[in-house]
């Protein structure tokens, strides 16, 4: 992409209203405009930050054996009527009427409408399990939408649900959601903890937040430092192996980790001090299993093996997928701006001249843009006329994981500079060693 082409519109200041670095950062790098409280426009940058997170959590869901489809974000409130929840949910709820008075909402979760999807069309143990996912925009009145993305009113979710014959099964797919967001995680380049979680008005039994640190955190966290340091490639531990995944969640559950919410003061007194990590946190996601409590409500039967009819068990598994783009800034930014982990970041690549008037940097930017294109190497090239300190602020605001920094000095010698953004280091190279170390 060339910048002189783009809407990437960048603030010169840093913009007052926002109370945190995150929000700050995502208005003035111009990742994203609220339209009202709560509710965000995301802008071309925001957006491919936005795209790249929803792919990595596709991923690993697919590869966890979840199926995609899409429910509509629109859902008539007789759903939530039969499930029991309709009033019992409140304000956050966004309760609509159509033109012929029927009442609607739109959907803050999903679990009633995937249930009554499942029971019409599913009659036998054979379609057992299950489970299926989509990455929907949800709604929720905030009572206090702050922190930009971070607690919108309008946000994108990604929610799938397990549906099983019994309770053992029930278990093996909260396992494996378990080992899906431990390493959904890990590839967007944060640390998320695991902590044991109250259920809330989802209502259940088994359930886990998973936890990012950052010190403008809502939550209070206490957990052992040996949480973080579990090995989620270590041989047996594939989705399919039942012994392993119940290792995984023994292990995960064996080190205390607790929120504010459920922390119990004398189990934490056994933790060893100096394992002992306590600090703020960002909630990113969120998983359940509760269950028949969805499935019973909503008369979900299949038949069993034996002829007799089962109810079967569910799960869901939520994560915050707009939230995430703001945790991730939380989790890694400094004075300059924004630094992404590679994985999630707008582009690999940004492509600076110092001087837009000189021939040879233009032309070798432009040769340079042009084959990172080639092979493939996400690249923005900021071929604007604006003096290169105001480039180079930019280029450190957007947070790109690599600049190469092409002026008429360095040229003259044959080199550019290549910067990493996160350790700021630099180094001198030929255009051809630069396009061999990025591509
Ligand atoms: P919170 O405690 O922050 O209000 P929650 O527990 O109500 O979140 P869940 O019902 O567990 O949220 O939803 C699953 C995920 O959706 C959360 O883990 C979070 O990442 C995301 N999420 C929930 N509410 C919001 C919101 N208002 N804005 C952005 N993301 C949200
Ligand atoms: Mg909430
Ligand atoms: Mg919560
Ligand atoms: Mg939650």
């Amino acid at each position: 992409m060339r910048l002189s082409q783009s809407f990437l519109p960048v603030l010169k200041e840093s913009p007052s209203d926002a109370q945190i670095a995150s929000h700050k950062l995502m208005l003035q790098a111009g990742l994203v405009r609220q339209t009202a409280a709560g509710i965000y426009a995301w802008l071309p940058l925001g957006w491919r930050v936005l795209q790249k997170v929803e792919q990595i959590v596709r991923e690993e869901q697919d590869r966890a054996g979840a199926q995609e489809m899409l429910m509509p974000t629109i859902q008539p409130a007789d759903l939530w009527r039969e499930s029991g929840r309709y009033d019992a949910y409140g304000p956050e709820m966004l309760r609509i009427k159509d033109r012929h008075d029927r009442e609607m909402l739109y959907g803050p979760t999903n679990e009633d409408m995937i249930t009554a999807l499942f029971r019409d069309d599913v009659k036998s143990y054979r379609d057992l399990p299950r489970m299926l996912y989509h990455i929907q925009w949800k709604f929720r009145d905030e009572v206090r939408p702050r922190f930009g993305v971070m607690r919108g009113r309008e946000f994108l979710m990604k929610d799938a649900y397990s549906f099983d014959l019994d309770e053992a099964g029930g278990q093996r797919s909260y396992y494996r959601q378990l080992l899906a967001y431990l390493r959904t995680f890990r590839r967007m380049g944060i640390k998320a903890v695991p902590m044991q979680a109250d259920s809330g008005p989802i209502g259940g039994k088994l359930s886990h937040e998973f936890i990012i640190l950052a010190p403008n955190g809502e939550s209070e966290v206490f957990y052992d430092a040996a949480v973080e340091s579990i090995d989620l490639d270590r041989p047996g531990l594939s989705y399919d192996d039942d012994a392993g995944l119940a290792a995984l969640f023994n292990e995960v559950t064996g080190s205390y980790a607790a929120t504010d919410e459920t922390h119990d003061p004398a189990r934490w007194a056994m933790v060893d001090d100096k394992a002992k990590r306590t600090g703020r946190g960002i909630e990113v996601g969120h998983i359940f299993y509760f269950g028949d409590r969805y499935s019973k409500a909503m008369g979900l039967k299949v038949s069993g093996r034996d002829g007799d009819m089962v109810t079967p068990m569910m799960g869901s598994y939520g994560v915050g997928v707009s939230r995430l783009v703001g945790a991730i800034i939380e989790a890694s930014h400094d004075d300059n701006g924004i630094i992404w982990p590679e994985a999630v970041a707008p582009w690999k690549v940004g492509i600076v001249t110092m001087r837009a008037d000189d021939e040879a940097t233009v032309a070798a930017a432009a040769d340079l843009y042009q084959k990172l294109g080639a092979a493939g190497v996400e690249t923005l090239y900021d071929d604007r006329d604006e003096r290169g300190g105001v480039k180079l602020g930019g280029m450190d605001l957007m947070g790109l994981p690599w600049q190469i920094i092409i002026g008429p000095r360095g040229l003259k010698d044959g080199v550019v500079e290549v910067k990493n953004r996160a350790s700021g280091e630099r180094e001198e190279l030929t255009p051809e060693a630069a396009l061999a170390k990025l591509t």
